[in-house]
């Protein structure tokens, strides 16, 4: 994978582009997505964003999100799209398999493949160009160094700052995890020079749900919540039956596995959500336990230092069985 800074010379040349991101985007894949395709756009270049899945209705205020095409929900069209692409970005994942149904459709393309990407262990050698640097706070925080890396900071418009910011809120907790360094507040006060309206966007992306997804925060936390003291450790198991009682849709339990960490001296919290096709677990964990390392080692999945995520075929009970005896062993890291 060549340095990221080697395909800036070619950016003045119109190409055919195709943008994706992982499965299920949150703010900062969808919001990167975007602000890319927004940049790229005013350089001449034919943009389409592709996103694996469906998303959250809290992106969909997002400028130019109504684009977006779900592979899922036509694959021959987005596949012509991207047979026609001279260049792929993949933002915010580093392996392909993190799009699942369309890994791989993605391995079979012949076109310049670029890479942006905050998460571990990249997969460095399916791309031309690329940079993936755990540093960051998001990808769009990245997404922002590359618009003004190249020269083109003048092309920060409003839509491309407003997709950033959302990028950086959803991935640094709103400023709160350790992700977010100095770099980061000098970036936004950036974008607020130049007339982003921060405000608003807490508003789209935080307040802006209907009755039941909060009913069902309340009942998931008076019903579903286990607490180990003596692990500092706090378990989330959410069946499914729960989510058709609420409607729950895409994106309405994000932000439900950082409620147990407002309790005093919990280290680990874990979630698990019963899905259709796996059972969908989440990991966030304050101070010194490793969470990316602990979601490869037991659920087939990674992320980040404090924040990760995996699977399990299992059955919810028999996922939860597992997640315990992981959990036991290791105890020292969790006190
Ligand atoms: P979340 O719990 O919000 O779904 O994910 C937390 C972090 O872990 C995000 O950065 C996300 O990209 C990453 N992540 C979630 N699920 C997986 C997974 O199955 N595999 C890997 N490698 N990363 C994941
Ligand atoms: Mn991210």
């Amino acid at each position: 994978m060549k340095a990221i800074q080697e395909i800036f010379p070619l950016l003045t040349k119109p190409h055919k582009v195709v943008i994706t991101t992982h499965q299920k985007p949150d703010a900062d894949a969808m919001g990167s997505s975007l602000a890319l395709k927004h940049f790229l756009v005013q350089l001449g270049h034919t943009v389409t964003v592709i996103s694996p899945t469906n998303w959250a209705g809290w992106v969909n205020w997002m400028p130019g999100v109504k684009e977006v095409m779900d592979y899922e929900m036509d694959k021959p069209k987005a596949e012509k799209v991207m047979d026609d692409a001279e260049w792929l970005f993949c933002l915010d994942f580093n392996i392909f398999h993190r799009t699942k149904t369309m890994t791989e459709k993605l391995k079979q393309l012949t076109c310049t493949k670029v890479l942006i990407d905050h998460h571990q262990e990249p997969d460095a050698a399916s791309f031309d160009y690329g940079i993936s640097d755990t540093a960051k706070s998001s990808t769009s925080e990245m997404i922002y160094d590359f618009i003004v890396d190249s020269g083109n900071s003048d092309k920060i418009t409003d839509e491309v700052s407003e997709c950033i910011y959302a990028g950086i809120v959803g991935d640094t907790g709103a400023f709160r995890f350790q992700s977010a360094h100095a770099g980061v507040h000098k970036l936004v006060s950036e974008l607020k020079e130049k007339g982003l309206k921060h405000e608003s966007i807490h508003d789209k992306l935080f307040d802006n749900f209907l009755e039941n997804r909060l009913r069902f925060i309340g009942h998931v936390l008076l019903n579903r919540m286990e607490v180990f003291y003596e692990y500092n450790t706090v378990l989330i198991a959410i069946p499914k039956s729960d989510l058709l009682k609420f409607h729950i849709k895409t994106g309405d339990t994000e932000g439900l596995v950082n409620f147990p960490q407002t309790i005093q001296g919990i280290k680990l919290v874990a979630l698990v959500i019963d899905r259709d096709e796996e059972r969908k677990w989440s990991f966030r964990s304050k101070g010194d336990f490793d969470c990316n390392l602990f979601a490869r080692k037991y659920f087939e999945g990674g992320g980040h230092f404090n924040a990760a995520g995996g699977r399990s075929s299992d059955s919810l009970e028999k996922t939860v069985q597992h997640f315990i005896i992981a959990m036991k062993e290791n105890v020292e890291q969790l006190q």
